[in-house]
């Protein structure tokens, strides 16, 4: 694997390679596990040349602490990385990143980010949308490889590729879980034993609403989940809802097609899980 820290050279590397060889690209903030790995796994399958970022991206967080804590754990994910076959590691300081300090997105993208992540974080999209533009820009891949875990950050892409990037490809990949069916993530190292046992109630309400859905009322179905959620007395619900799975907007029937999402506070974590109920 090789390893690069600056654009220069990074930039340099990809002029090289991008005329005969498929460039897949994998961005992360690191504290890599599975669900990261099977981005990487699935980019190696279909391109020659798989990229993985990894940048603890200041401009996407609207919490201080949630920054200062978030997991780095930098020799573990060359580990993972090498491992698993990854071929080029981008590895950038923020002043590579921001060389015109932290600003972001101001651009109009929408209602979507009005809603569920967009309204709970506010700016956390602005900062998602530059970050990975920046990257795009350096990177410049025939492919793109998001997980579906963070459904409404892959809206988002997918708007920002039409706009700005149409000749990157967007896959999306599902989302891996633990076994006891816990979202894989790299907030779940932030969580004891007692709180991680708890924390799959989320995946059990989603699966009651994808198992009771356009069967039994759906505003009975989700208060049903919600309780599911809150019978354990260390989670506390930011939203559990059912939306649109094309724009999030409210569903106006069950032939829509539809996915359920959820954020919920876990001691000192947020979480965030959903599932497609087709
Ligand atoms: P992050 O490092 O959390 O910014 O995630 C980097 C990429 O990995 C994003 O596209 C995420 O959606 C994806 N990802 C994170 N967790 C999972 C998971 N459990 N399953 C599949 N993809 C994931």
């Amino acid at each position: 694997m090789i390893s690069f820290t600056t654009v220069n050279d990074l930039s340099a590397y990809i002029r090289e390679i991008k005329p005969t060889k498929t460039i897949g690209f994998v961005p992360t903030m690191g504290a890599l596990h599975q669900g990261h790995i099977s981005l990487i796994e699935q980019s190696k399958k279909i391109c020659d040349i798989t990229v993985c970022s990894i940048f603890v991206n200041p401009t996407q967080f609207n919490n201080a602490s949630d920054l200062e804590n978030y997991p780095r754990l930098i020799e573990n994910d060359l580990k993972l990385l090498l491992e698993n076959g990854c071929d080029v590691l981008f590895l950038p300081s923020v002043e590579q990143m921001y060389p015109n300090g932290l600003q972001k997105n101001e651009e109009d993208y929408g209602q979507v980010l009005k809603l569920f992540e967009g309204l709970h974080r506010p700016g956390h999209f602005d900062g998602v949308i530059t970050v990975v533009a920046r990257l795009f820009d350096i990177v410049k891949p025939h492919k793109s490889f998001f997980g579906q875990k963070d459904y409404q950050q892959c809206i988002v892409v997918a708007e920002l590729i039409k706009r700005k990037f149409p000749e990157i490809e967007l896959h999306i990949c599902p989302i891996q879980r633990e076994t006891s069916g816990l979202a894989m993530s790299s907030r779940n190292l932030r969580l004891n034993e007692t709180q991680k046992a708890d924390a799959l109630l989320i995946y059990k309400a989603l699966e009651h609403i994808k198992t009771g859905f356009g069967q039994k009322d759906l505003p009975r179905l989700i208060d049903e989940a919600k309780e599911i959620i809150t019978s354990s007395g260390l989670l506390t619900i930011e939203y559990l809802d059912v939306a649109n799975a094309i724009n999030l907007e409210p569903i106006e029937n069950s032939n829509t097609k539809a996915v359920a999402l959820a954020a919920v506070h876990c001691g000192p974590v947020r979480l965030i899980d959903n599932i497609l109920l087709d």
